[in-house]
């Protein structure tokens, strides 16, 4: 009986914890509509606003959500993200949130008011320990309701799995798909192939990148594994969506070793590979091309000033 009452009182608290975040965001939280797009604002008022897009298509599908914007000097990463809340989805859904971490989005630096916020997933819910914790709660809450989790970034060099310069090399993470684990097994005995899947994204990106040396590979991490490289990413927002909620997830990756519409162009290939392979069905998928990108960044600036 009494590991009746534990189990109980443990699924009560459990419970409780999640009726508290939902009220939480849900009071801290507007609905706006545009086009096919459902905007949902939290936190609005504060210099910690998050913008969710949330674009359904009449057909039933899965569901893809993108974060970019946890690191504020990768704009590679937010300024892609941006270019699809205005896409039409056909089949399944597209949530966006481009900007996760806007108080380092707005200094253009990688760490935001609580230091690294891809560093925060592995502290426990409703803990307030951090300035960030209410956005990482956020981040966790939209988790749940997603099938395939992405995190845009933009890094130093190039990824390769041997060691080839100083630029290229294991420790660099530039042009890749980031996996946590090749295969994660599901407690009911199904597996998520994140390698076959981050290989298959992979070859469709890397069919439409002329230049060889900006060919995406593969960057798996083996986060859980006393083996790793990067041991620091047991605390990061895909090996939490990985670990704790069973998500399909990855990392996507362009270099800071090039222009940014180039970069742009990147991040939007592997994007519009990942939606293809998914089985997202979309209309009007952002352009690749790094001169209508570069064209796109010039307008949006003139009607800025
Ligand atoms: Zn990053």
């Amino acid at each position: 009986m009494a590991n009746h009452r534990r189990i109980f009182i443990l699924v009560g608290i459990a419970a409780a914890c999640l009726f508290f975040t939902v009220i939480y965001l849900v009071s801290n939280h507007k609905t706006y509509s545009k086009q096919d797009a459902q905007i949902h604002r939290y936190f609005g008022g504060t210099n910690q606003a998050v913008s969710v897009y949330v674009i359904s298509g009449k057909e039933k599908g899965p569901t893809l959500l993108v974060f970019a914007g946890i690191h504020g000097d990768e704009s590679g990463g937010y300024l892609t993200a941006e270019r699809y809340v205005d896409v039409k989805v056909k089949k399944g859904t597209i949530i966006v949130v481009p900007r996760l971490n806007l108080p380092a989005v707005s200094r253009g630096k990688r760490q935001g008011l609580g230091g690294d916020m891809n560093r925060l997933f592995h502290l426990p819910e409703n803990s307030n320990s951090t300035p960030d914790s209410k956005v990482v709660d956020l981040a966790k809450y939209l988790i749940k309701n997603a099938d395939y989790v992405l995190n845009l970034h933009q890094g130093e060099g190039f990824y390769s799995p041997q060691w080839i310069s100083h630029k290229r090399n294991p420790y660099k993470w530039g042009q890749c798909n980031v996996i946590d684990a090749p295969i994660f097994d599901l407690p009911n005995g199904d597996k998520l192939e994140l390698d076959n899947l981050a290989k298959r994204i992979a070859a469709r990106s890397n069919s439409r990148i002329a230049n060889k040396q900006f060919h995406f590979q593969v960057n798996n991490t083996n986060t859980a594994s006393n083996k790793s490289l990067h041991k620091e990413q047991r605390r990061s927002l895909t090996y939490y969506a990985l670990y704790q909620q069973h998500k399909t997830t990855l990392a996507l990756e362009s270099t800071k070793n090039c222009t940014l519409p180039q970069a742009i162009s990147f991040l939007t290939i592997a994007m519009n590979s990942v939606i293809m392979e998914v089985g997202i069905q979309a209309e009007n998928l952002p352009s690749e091309d790094p001169l209508v990108i570069g064209r796109e960044m010039t307008g949006k600036r003139s009607q800025l000033f």
